[in-house]
């Protein structure tokens, strides 16, 4: 089969199970190829080899199954980086971006900020900080080992090893020390939420559940990150669309000032900053 036929034949199966049937089939095969999206559109009548297209059914046949593409071809793009993803951490989302963007400019007038991150998962947000701020000294925790495993071959891909890596339920094995900034996109979705039955299934609920509200994890992370924040010291958190008032009123509680809440590039709330008192 060439090419276009392949690529028809896929986007007719998928139609049921993606919402991005055609673009899902030329991701498949791009990686396949190992060329790119212009190249099936250069070349429609190019036959691939049989073990090519053998490989490709097999790509199909999962993605027919409600994997998602990152863990079928064991790679997402984040920051125009390549990161790694297993099962075992969160596919990163383009919205996440915004979190590191908003770290970059809470940092500018530190020289060399320390940093916290609390459940990197596959590593995203800190490799793309240490890109962006060579100066900055990074920690990043996760509770699952096998996420943590995933986050340091990220790190090694891309040179970024002096992240310092380690396990802790977010805060337990943090040693007493103040950060300049906290940043987390940690679990927020509600226990009950229907996505959970479909498009995310395939995620780890522990990097995605968080109680009845999806504010478990946020407060317990807003509680006690005054502990561990510097005088002016920064929270960012990420959240639902629809948990910005909460989040703020969990910061406010706990003592965080100047509480604002950025919208993502969808416009839905996606961030809370705070920052801790003087
Ligand atoms: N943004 C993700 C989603 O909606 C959730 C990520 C998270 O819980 N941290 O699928």
């Amino acid at each position: 089969m060439s090419i276009a036929t392949l690529l028809q034949d896929a986007k007719l199966q998928l139609e049921g199970v993606s919402d991005s049937p055609l673009l899902d089939a030329q991701l498949l095969l791009t990686h396949i190829l190992k060329k790119d999206r212009s190249y099936l559109l250069a070349w429609p009548e190019v036959t691939p080899t049989a073990q090519q297209q053998q490989q490709f059914q097999s790509f199909l046949q999962q993605r027919l199954n409600g994997i998602p593409i990152a863990y079928i071809l064991g790679t997402k793009e984040f920051w125009s980086m390549d990161f790694s993803v297993t099962p075992d951490v969160l596919i990163p989302r383009p919205e996440t971006e915004l979190l590191v963007e908003k770290v970059i400019e809470a940092c500018v007038d530190i020289g060399s900020p320390t940093i916290l991150e609390l459940g990197t998962g596959s590593g995203a947000i800190a490799i793309a900080l240490a890109k962006e701020l060579p100066q900055a000294s990074i920690t990043a925790t996760d509770l699952s080992t096998a996420a943590l495993a995933v986050a340091q071959r990220n790190a090694k891909h891309h040179h970024m090893q002096h992240i310092h890596f380690m396990q802790s339920n977010w805060f337990t094995d943090i040693p007493k020390g103040r950060f300049d900034i906290i940043v987390s996109n940690p679990p927020y979705i509600e226990e009950q939420d229907p996505h959970l039955q479909k498009e995310i299934k395939h995620e780890p609920a522990q990097a995605l559940v968080s109680g009845k509200d999806g504010l478990d994890d946020i407060r317990i992370i807003v509680e006690n990150a005054n502990l561990y924040l510097k005088k002016h010291g920064k929270l960012l958190i990420e959240h639902g669309y629809e948990q910005g008032s909460r989040t703020r009123e969990i910061m406010q509680q706990a003592k965080f000032e100047a509480c604002i809440t950025v919208k993502d590039y969808a416009s839905n709330d996606r961030i809370t900053i705070g920052s801790s008192p003087p």
